[in-house]
Parts: C-alpha cells; structure tokens; sequence
C-alpha cells in the first residue's frame, strides 16, 4: 500500500540552512535579537577548523603576513571592493566577533578578544600563521612564543598527524628554548590514539591526574608545555585550568590536522547551547526544498524518521562551498544545488585553475560565490533579489578566497552578522514588529519526535 508520509510541521520567524561557523554565528546574533529561530545543518566543514577565528592573515600581492588586519581591511577595500569583508563597516566587524566569542565564552570555550593587531599562532606541523582570536586554551603559545620561553611540546605514543619533533623542526629555529617530548596518554600506552579519545578521556579528573604526573615527568626545567589539542571536548577551559593547577605548568594546545577537536568542541558546543536559547535545531540533514510565495519560505527536508516541512518568513542561506556542497562543481559550470542560483564563476572549466598549483596569484575558482546586494540578498539571474525573503551569509558568497587571505571565520561571522541585521530589518518592517512570543516549537528535533 502507499502511504503519503505526513510531514513533522515546524513554523519560525527566520531559518536558517547550513551549521558552519556562518550558520552557527547567525543563530547566535538572530536568538540575541529575539528573533525566533530554526536552524537546519548537515555536518560540515566546521570539525575540520584549528578552532583559530582569523579575520585577515594575507593579502594579495604582499608577500608578509599581515600584523595589523585593520589595516588590512582598508588595502582590501581599496584594490578587492567587491569582497564581502570589503563591504561591512569596522564596528560591526568588531561588534560581531565580541557577540560570537561571548556566546562561546559563555558555554566554555573561552577565546581572546579580537584585539588591535593579529596574534602569531602555531599550526599543527609547527609553522607559524597570523589570527584574529584564539581560543583561551591555545592562548600560552603564542605569548610563548612571543617571549621565546623554554617550552617542551609533547606528543603522545600511538597519536598520529602531531609530532612535536616536527613542531620543534620547523620552529626551533625562531624559538631556541623549544624542545620535544613523547609520552603514553594514561590507559592508551598501546596502539593508535585518537584525539577526540583522548579529549573525552581528559574530562575524567583521574586521568588528568594521570597525565599531570607524566607531565610533570617531562617538563625539565621548562615551566611551559604545549600539547595537541585534546583539552576536553565540553568545557574545555575547565580541563585546561585544572591541568595547569595539577601540573604547576603553563599549559597550551596546538590545533591537531583536521577533523580536530576544537572544531568538534565548537560544533557541539553551538548544537547544545543553541536549542538552550530557544533555537529550533534540526542536526545533520540537508535542506533538499526550498521555496517562495507571499507569506514566507517551505523549507523541505527529512531524518530517519520521514519528511520535516519548516515555515519561515526570512531565511539565510549559510551553505559554505564545494566540501560543504553550498557549491557544486559540474563538467560545465559551478552550479548552488538549492535554488540554482546564479554563481560567479570563471567564464569555462579550463579558467578554473592555473598551471601552477602553487602560482601566487591563486586560482579563479576560488572566488566563485553568489553575488549578494546591500541587504545580503542573493542576486537571481536579472541582478535583482531572488527573493526579498533570503539572504546569504559566509563562503558561498562571491568575491573572496579565504583559503589564502586566511580569512575563513571572519568573513562567516561578518556576513553572518550582516544578514541577521538585514533580516531583522525585513521581519520588523514587513511584520509591523516581530511577534513578542512567536508560537513555535523550540526544540533539538531527534527521531522519533
Ligand atoms: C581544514 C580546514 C581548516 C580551517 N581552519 C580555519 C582556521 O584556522 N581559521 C578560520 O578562521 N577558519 C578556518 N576554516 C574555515 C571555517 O571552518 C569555515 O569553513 C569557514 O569559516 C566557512 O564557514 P561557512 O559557515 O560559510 O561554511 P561551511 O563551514 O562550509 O558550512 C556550511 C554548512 O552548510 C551545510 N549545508 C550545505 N548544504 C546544505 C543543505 N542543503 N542543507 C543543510 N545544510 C547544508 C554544510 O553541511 C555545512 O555544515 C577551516 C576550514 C577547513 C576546511
């Protein structure tokens, strides 16, 4: 027999699609506006991040790393006018970074405040790249390094991608105090280990017990010590301030290669504290509909369990690029799957690339995006809003390769924070007021409900 699966019906003032950084960063802004929310993500490029907010570490044609990205922002607004950090005033940049770290700060995972200049941070293979905001649990390493301090990095046996002595190869040479240790993580001496093992493993008080001898065991006459980043998947401030009082050590992490756990920390972090705050979370699924008419958007998707139908007045549209499938490369164009909207693109597949996969100039393709106007509105094919419902926030729009300018967080939460206002103005004005108490259903959605 066929049965016609009744969708689950969800109604909210704005939905969101897509749960990276952008997706995330409007969720936050649009529940601190009061904005009632429902936000729907498959899983992303968000676990693959150093957990590093950078907001501009490069700039085209300048062969150093940028220190001052403030400055920075005023040389890209000059010769990249079209790029989305181009295009939103310092203040709100400013803003936007202080209300996203709050959020963040407030659920555990504390981070630096986006200050006057970049901070030096350590990759994972211990080469050097310029940030915005670190999270508190990093934060020794740069000031470490800045003071050139005796430092023992130490790995652990069994852990692949960290090797403290390539950490030290690549930069002993500018930090002559650094040395490298290997050490067995407590109940894992034998065979591989995994760092978002190890990371759950740490909120045990007895293994940080455990650790901090081993610790302690190393450090010699260093009073600082970087680790790979496993300080705790939740709270991990707490797991950090509790290792440097067990140890009596400085203690810091480096990111690990990707999917690392700050990433993970800042994706489980967001899914736990956001439904706390009234946000309508529908996790891992891809939003396969999405349309129009007078009254609002249907959003159409489905878990396990059968079809969800969402209806909202406003939605952003937070998709990311190719990994994330905001963007889909064909043999003949680069087309965004969910609306077919127009992407600015190389005029044919042989501009996609240059020859030299190393060329300093970078690859065109790396600029495709949807073009938005003022407002955030994506741009139908006529150059006019699509829809005067939708907006657009993070890497799916034009005009901007994060990858080399080493802008990825920073352009997710400015445009993030652009459409969330660019919303707000649409829903307060085409509403006469947003609904004090809007009728919704606020909630993680989980199989079965
Ligand atoms: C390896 C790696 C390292 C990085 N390191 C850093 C770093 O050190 N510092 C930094 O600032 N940034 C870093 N980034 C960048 C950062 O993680 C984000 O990728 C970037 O900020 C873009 O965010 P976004 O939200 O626009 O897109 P994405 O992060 O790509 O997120 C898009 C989201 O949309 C979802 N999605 C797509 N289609 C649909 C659909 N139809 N329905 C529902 N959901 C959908 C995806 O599943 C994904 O969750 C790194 C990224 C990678 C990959």
């Amino acid at each position: 027999m066929n049965m016609i699966e009744q969708p689950r019906n969800f109604t909210t003032e704005l939905a969101v699609i897509g749960s990276g950084i952008a997706g995330f960063a409007a969720s936050v802004f649009a529940v601190n506006r009061k904005i009632a929310t429902a936000l729907a993500g498959n899983s992303g490029a968000v676990a693959y991040t150093t957990g590093y907010l950078d907001l501009l570490g490069r700039l085209d044609g300048i062969a150093t790393a940028v220190t001052d990205p403030w400055e920075g922002l005023l040389h890209l607004r000059q010769t990249q006018p079209k790029h989305p950090l181009g295009r939103i005033a310092v203040a709100d940049l400013r803003a936007g970074f202080d209300e996203f770290t709050s959020f963040l700060g407030s659920g555990g995972i504390a981070y630096s405040r986006a200050g006057d200049r970049n901070v030096t941070a350590l990759t994972p293979a211990g080469t050097l790249k310029q940030t915005l905001c670190v999270p508190a649990t990093m934060a020794a390493g740069p000031r470490a390094f800045a003071a050139r301090a005796a430092c023992v990095i130490v790995d652990f046996e069994g852990l692949k991608g960290f090797s403290s002595r390539e950490v030290v190869a690549n930069l002993g040479g500018r930090w002559p105090g650094l040395a490298a240790q290997r050490i067995g993580f407590p109940d894992m001496a034998r065979g591989e280990v995994y760092p978002e093992v190890m990371a759950r493993a740490l909120e045990v008080p007895a293994t940080r017990e455990r650790l901090a001898t081993a610790l302690q065991g190393v450090a010699g006459p260093a009073r600082v010590i970087g680790l790979p980043a496993i300080l705790g998947v939740h709270r991990p401030d707490r797991v950090h301030a509790d290792l440097e009082r067990l140890t009596g050590l400085e203690i810091f992490e480096i990111p690990t290669m990707p999917p690392s756990v700050p990433g993970v920390r800042l994706r489980e972090l967001l899914e736990q504290a956001l439904p706390k705050r009234g946000v309508t979370l529908i996790p891992q699924q891809k939003v396969t509909g999405l349309g129009f008419d007078g009254d609002g958007a249907t959003l159409d998707l489905r878990d396990s369990y059968g079809p969800i139908r969402i209806r909202a007045r406003a939605v952003i549209l937070a998709t990311g690029r190719f990994l994330s499938g905001g963007l889909e490369a064909h043999p003949d164009r680069i087309a965004e799957p969910l609306l077919d909207l127009p992407v600015t693109q190389p005029a044919g597949r042989a501009d996609w690339y240059r020859e030299r996969y190393t060329d300093v100039r970078g690859h065109p393709l790396h600029r495709a995006g949807i073009e938005v106007d003022a407002e955030s509105r994506p741009l139908g094919r006529d150059g006019r809003p699509c829809s005067e419902r939708l907006f657009a926030a993070g890497v799916i729009v034009a005009h901007q390769d994060w990858i080399r300018s080493r802008s990825g967080a920073g352009i997710a939460i400015a445009t993030a924070y652009q459409a969330v206002g660019a919303a707000e103005r649409y829903l307060r004005g085409s509403s006469g007021g947003l609904a004090a108490t809007p009728s919704l259903n606020r909630q993680v959605v989980v199989p079965g409900e």
